[in-house]
Formats: structure tokens, C-alpha cells, sequence
């Protein structure tokens, strides 16, 4: 009930947003801001209205200043959790440039502009799927200016940070727990897998899922809000390789954990990655996935839920595209064209840039 209560006193402070919920008019406008980027045109929509997702960072490398993150927020309520933090300021003044948080206003009595009240205010915690730098890099730069907030991850992303970067010589320990000195900014706290808990001072659960990333340990997060009962969910992953390619089973067990919701409609996206496209080789795919590999992934998902056309009209967000130096068509363009391909289940892939506000 607690949570219920949240969102409706942050609802009442957002009088756009309330009258968004307004029975007819939203599904209208939902069905406008579930697709669009706000700079640009609208494309039909799923369901959406359940989450408000910034991306902070949209690519895997190779370039600085644009890696996996995304700000995620349940609509009607200001207060975000970030899904890993490989980008974090570049990627909020890319987004304030592009208008996602002209709803945002500081008080007067801040001494912070707009993208470092947000950053220090309106972020309320971190999701690190795991300790590789394009997914951490913008929490540890920003890190002297944050604000004190818990970093959620599973005990084996905790014991990497803390080793290879808390540790005083790659980076000062602005942890509670670990090397001496510590400067106690950020709390860990520790993920059990399938165990959903509250993220403080927000109205969403997390629910971590383990995800085998070549020779590292990679996770999957259920992020919820609303009441019990009616939980709308989001499922932001970290990088992975495909179950077929990993011989493993971690992709299964999260899509027969998931696959309830989207029977129920309640899954209102899946952010993940496609780092390659079809023409890499299986060896060198370093635990990460091709269109080709998706697409089987979202059959396994599709079987667990009810056959071809659960996923019909579900929004797949496509992260973590490796940027290249080399000339040539984008690996972008070239995954777009081999993802809708194979589409014949009727999902909606979105490839984002940097900036974008989306409404699920
Ligand atoms: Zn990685
Ligand atoms: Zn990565």
C-alpha cells in the first residue's frame, strides 16, 4: 500500500501527467508517447504508459561518452533508478539538449543546474549489470559530484567493482564497505536472483536475473511498479550471449519467469543488446548477441508466454550496437535491416539514440 500511496502523491504534484491517466485522452496520447521519441514522429503504439525511459547511453563501445544506460521512471512519479551506468553526464545533457526533462524544474535555492539536480535528486540508485567499464565509466567520473544512493547489484558485480575499481588505486572507494579509506557515498546493496526488493525512495521493485557474458557473470533486471496485483514490469538486461552460444540456460530462466506478465500484458518492454550483426562469427562474439540470436531468444520467451503472437506489438529496445571506426554501411543500419528480417513475430525493435524519452 505504501507504494500506492507514492505514486499517487507524486501524481498529484504532476498535473500533466494525471490528466494523461484521463480514461480516453490517454490512450490516445499513450499511444502517441509510447513510440516516439519526443523529437520525433509518432509510430503506432503497444500498450505503454506504465514507464518513462531516458537513454542515456545507447551504444557498446568503441567510442567514449554514449554507453549502456537508461534512466527509467514509472510515469507520474519523478524519481529514477538508472539501468547501468556506462555514460551518465554526456548522456543527461544529451538528453536536456533534446528536451526529455523540460518537465524538470530545480528550486530556486539550488545551486545546480538542471542535469545536476536530476543527477543528484531524481536518480535514486544504480542497476550495474556488471563491472565492465562501458557500463560502470559514468557512475565512477560523476561519482564526486553525486549524491549519496544504493548500487544494486548481484554479490559477484559487488566483489568486481569494489576489487577493480574501489580499491584506491583505479579509483577512491566512494563506498561504505571495502579498501580503506572509505568515502561511504554509495551502499551496496546485495541482489538474491529471482528475489524481488523495494529500490528506496522510489515506487519500483527490482528483480535481479543472472546472465552468462562470456566468462563474466552479467544481470538481468525486472524492474515493477504499481499495486500488488497489478504490477506493470520493464526487463533491462546487461550484456549477454545467447543461451545456444553461451550452452547455457540463464536466458530461459528469465523468459519462464517473465513470460506470466506478458501473458497478462503486464511486460511493457525489453531493453537488450545486439552488439553484432548476423556476419560475426560465433568465436567472436565475446558473449554478446546478433540479430539472428535475438530473435531466437524471443521464440524461446514467445513459446514460454503462449505461442507466435504473444510478443505481437511488444517494444524491444536494441542497445549496446558496437559503434566501429572502420568505413562502411553502420553495424545500426545493417542490424535494423537483419532484425526486421526475422521478425515474424511482430515485436517492435527501437533502435534509440542518445537523448530519446520514450514512454511504455
Ligand atoms: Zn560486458
Ligand atoms: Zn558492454
Amino acid at each position: 500500500m505504501a507504494v500506492v500511496s507514492i505514486v499517487s502523491a507524486e501524481m498529484r504534484r504532476d498535473p500533466l501527467e494525471n490528466a494523461l491517466r484521463a480514461p480516453i485522452v490517454a490512450a490516445l496520447l499513450a499511444a502517441v508517447l509510447a513510440q516516439a521519441p519526443i523529437s520525433a514522429a509518432p509510430l503506432p503504439s503497444h500498450a505503454g504508459g506504465a514507464f518513462t525511459v531516458v537513454a542515456l547511453g545507447v551504444r557498446g563501445g568503441i567510442q567514449d561518452g554514449n554507453l549502456s544506460s537508461y534512466l527509467i521512471r514509472p510515469q507520474g512519479d519523478d524519481r529514477y533508478v538508472a539501468c547501468d551506468a556506462g555514460t551518465l553526464v554526456n548522456g543527461l545533457n544529451a538528453a536536456d539538449r533534446k528536451g526529455a526533462f523540460a518537465d524538470v524544474h530545480p528550486p530556486a535555492a539550488s545551486l545546480e543546474g538542471r542535469v545536476g539536480y536530476i543527477l543528484t535528486d531524481k536518480v535514486k540508485g544504480y542497476l550495474i549489470s556488471h563491472a565492465h567499464l562501458d557500463h560502470i565509466a559514468g557512475l565512477l567520473l560523476a561519482s564526486p559530484e553525486d549524491s549519496a544512493k544504493p548500487i544494486y547489484v548481484l554479490p559477484s558485480v559487488h566483489e568486481r567493482i569494489a576489487r577493480s575499481y574501489f580499491n584506491g588505486e583505479a579509483w577512491a572507494n566512494f563506498a561504505d564497505t571495502g579498501t580503506e579509506p572509505r568515502l561511504g557515498k554509495y551502499h551496496f546493496e546485495d541482489l538474491q536472483p529471482g528475489r524481488a526488493v523495494p529500490i528506496a525512495d522510489t515506487a519500483m521493485t527490482v528483480t535481479a536475473f543472472p546472465l552468462a557474458h562470456g566468462h563474466v557473470e552479467s544481470t538481468a533486471f525486472l524492474i515493477e511498479t504499481g499495486p500488488d496485483g497489478a504490477r506493470d514490469a520493464l526487463l533491462c538486461f546487461g550484456d549477454t550471449g545467447s543461451d545456444r552460444i553461451e550452452h547455457a540456460t540463464r536466458l530461459h530462466e528469465v523468459w519462464a519467469a517473465v513470460a506470466p506478465r506478458v501473458r497478462e500484458h503486464r511486460l511493457k518492454a525489453i531493453i537488450i543488446e545486439v552488439s553484432f550483426p548476423n556476419a560475426q562469427p560465433d568465436n567472436q562474439l565475446f558473449g554478446h548477441m546478433t540479430p539472428v540470436q535475438l530473435l531466437e531468444e524471443l521464440h524461446d520467451l514467445a513459446a514460454h508466454a503462449g505461442g507466435k503472437d504473444a510478443l505481437r506489438g511488444l517494444p524491444v529496445v536494441i542497445g549496446h550496437i558496437k559503434y566501429t571506426l572502420k568505413s562502411g554501411p553502420l553495424p545500426q543500419a545493417q542490424i535494423r535491416r537483419e532484425l526486421d528480417a526475422g521478425n515474424d513475430l511482430g515485436v517492435r525493435f527501437i533502435i534509440p539514440e542518445q537523448g530519446d524519452r520514450r514512454a511504455f
